[in-house]
């Protein structure tokens, strides 16, 4: 009989606990687990998630009984969905409760007339169509057998008919097919090419709450559903996945960044092994996580590429260039000439340089300083286009200023460049050049010798594969020396991206010519690379050969932060005592930055293959609530 309910509920007070609560008569018949329920807690009226039924209750007596049952039609969240959330508790350290949030899209979360069963669905034609011929012969050239395919995408187009090649045959045999891509901004795009007779559901968290409903709805009968959808889409209420693939699946919006700090591509392994569908990760190139599924056996590697001119690389040593003192020469001799040339017989280029900024680094000759951020300790950018200072952490931005605000001397010097300067060095060199921006949204309209792009350039899935004559890495240096361990994989990636757009030329301006990087890059050796850099992770203990998670104690006050991470570190030591799998903890180091949004923060690296004991002692640490102190742990820094 359902007497008691377990309710988890979402306050921040525990993590794995559930909350006890009298069953009314008049919701036995409907309540099931899985339901959403409104419940008093304390003064405030909840919304909580039915874990179980049971017949008694240590707190018998004064139990409360809770108000209502919100799902009268069914619960929300089906079995699938309930082991996904409790999947993310206790892999990602949230609450139980947030684990069912996370799994939800927002409309459904908290709206009280959530009610699905009363979402019309439109009818629609649900027969795909039959497979073409190219289709057939694709999938016919497949060993069935594997659950995992890795699809490296030399051609930028190819891959597209694959990807329809697996969601029609899915569909046709009655599953249901899940398609996630890393922006918003690529639904419509892979809406187009995925068009196989069938409405696909949309699901991410821009769309209209009505428009979510009726796609949660529609997905959650299943039967030859195609669902298209960013990252919460992964959490898609399908009663047969038959296939999940991930276009992008190295793009850094698949991991969330708040708690639970999940990435998509791990709760797809989870669910496809759980359900039994198949998984592709889909990219130009492969991510080192995607690499080592596929050095372990787990899943096959699958590579296409229609390119014949091999990879022209011309490598300028910025050693050699002479610039006035204490400046960065930002155009080198060879590409002034490259430039020259390039205008005289009209050729197109593409400039990439990653930072959109006029100056990246400001500061004061006399005492050295920086000039930060008010509220972080992060050196500010400077914006010529629109005079403010921006920090680079919390976007924060303050007027633009020549004072040094430590040592008052009247003299700042700007340094470091993006690519507004680059811009204005150009229209200095050559007072007649057309220069445009990259922009994602429009195409270039003006007729233009140069494009300037930054990151957004690996957003956009239709730039024309012979659009440019030749691409120039302005100052790959920056992407080379970013202090993370993924720095290089990333850059690797990035500018092989670039490469496979056919220019005749690459040109890169670098202090380091003798990087590996650039021989891996001339021969378009992506296995070659993978394999070396899955060989330093593994003698440094690195993922993905190991797990990395960062425990990050912040506080209003420096001496509180650091007090507590030690006191955090202590406690995790202590746990590892007589643990089979010890993780290896590191003493708690400033973050970076050590000020973010005006709290100080102490981070403490832990590497581990099993989080056993210390993961108990990390738990405790997390759900304690000292006033003043945060702490959280995120079980895959700086995944980008
Ligand atoms: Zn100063
Ligand atoms: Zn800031």
């Amino acid at each position: 009989m359902k007497k008691i309910a377990e309710v988890a509920v979402p306050v921040s007070l525990a993590l794995d606990e559930t909350f006890d609560y009298r069953v009314p008569a008049h919701c036995r018949a409907l309540l099931a687990v899985g339901c959403r329920v409104r419940i008093p807690f304390g003064r405030r009226q909840l919304i909580g998630y039915v874990t179980a039924f049971k017949n008694s209750s240590r707190y018998e007596k004064k139990l409360k009984a809770l108000s209502d049952c919100l799902d009268p039609h069914g619960p929300l969240l089906n079995e699938r969905l309930m082991s996904l959330a409790r999947f993310l508790s206790r892999e990602y350290f949230c609450s139980l409760a947030q684990g069912f949030e996370t799994v939800l899209p927002r409309p459904l979360r908290t709206s009280i007339n959530a009610n699905i069963a009363d979402v019309p669905t439109e009818t629609t034609p649900s027969t795909p169509d039959p497979l073409t011929k190219e289709e057939s012969a694709f999938l016919k050239q497949l060993d069935p057998s594997k659950p995992i395919y890795v699809l490296e995408d030399a051609s930028r187009t190819d891959r597209w008919l694959a990807y329809r090649a697996w969601v029609k045959s899915t569909l046709l045999a009655g599953r249901d097919a899940l398609f996630l891509v890393p922006d918003v901004a690529m639904i419509p795009y892979a809406t187009g090419k995925l068009q196989c007779g069938v409405v696909p559901c949309i699901i991410s968290s821009h769309e209209k709450p009505d428009a979510v409903r009726r796609s949660w709805t529609r997905a959650q009968k299943g039967k030859g559903a195609l669902v298209i959808g960013t990252r919460s889409a992964v959490f898609a209420p399908f009663p047969d996945p038959g296939i999940i693939i991930m276009e992008q699946e190295r793009h850094f919006a698949y991991r969330q960044q708040q708690v639970p700090n999940y990435h998509a591509r791990d709760v797809a392994l989870n669910l496809a092994r759980e359900s039994g569908a198949q998984l592709i990760l889909g990219s130009h190139v492969p991510s080192l996580e995607a690499f080592g599924l596929v050095r372990s056996g787990q899943a096959a590697p699958l590579r296409f590429s229609n390119k014949d001119a091999p990879i022209r690389l011309t490598i300028v040593d910025m050693h050699q260039e002479f610039a006035p003192r204490g400046r960065s020469k930002i155009i080198s001799k060879v590409l002034e000439f490259r430039i020259a040339e390039a205008l005289e017989k009209k050729e197109r280029l593409l400039f990439f340089i990653p930072q959109k900024a006029f100056s990246t680094y400001l500061y004061c000759p006399k005492c050295r300083k920086p000039l930060e951020c008010e509220r972080c300790s992060s050196p500010v950018s400077y914006y010529r286009s629109s005079k403010r200072l921006v920090c680079p952490s919390c976007r924060q931005e303050q007027e633009a200023r020549d004072i040094c605000p430590a040592c008052l001397s009247a003299y700042v010097r700007y340094s470091g460049f993006g690519s507004e300067k680059v811009e204005s060095e150009l229209r200095r060199l050559f007072p007649d050049i057309r220069v445009a921006q990259f922009s994602k949204t429009g195409r270039q309209e003006e007729p233009c010798d140069i494009i300037l792009a930054t990151q957004q350039i690996f957003e956009e899935l239709d730039v024309p594969a012979d659009g440019f004559d030749r691409i120039v890495l302005v100052a790959p240096d920056h992407s080379l020396g970013r202090p993370d361990f993924r720095a290089t994989e990333d850059a690797f990636a990035r500018f092989l991206t670039l490469a496979r757009m056919n220019p005749k030329e690459l040109i890169v301006q670098t202090r380091m010519p003798e990087h590996y990087i650039w021989d891996y890059l001339k021969k378009e050796d992506v296995e070659g690379f993978l394999k070396r850099e899955f060989e330093e992770r593994r003698d440094l203990r690195l993922p993905p050969v190991t797990s990395l998670g960062v425990l990050t104690i912040r506080a209003k006050s420096e001496a509180r932060a650091l007090g507590a991470a030690q006191k955090a570190w202590r406690a995790v030591k202590r746990s590892l005592r007589g643990d089979p799998h010890p993780a290896e903890v590191f003493e708690p180091q400033p973050a970076r930055p050590f000020k973010l949004r005006g709290y100080f923060r102490y981070q403490m690296l832990i590497k581990y293959t099993q989080l056993e004991k210390a993961g108990e002692a990390i738990r405790r640490i997390v759900c304690q609530r000292e006033s003043g102190i945060m702490a959280a742990f995120d079980p895959a820094i700086n995944e980008r």
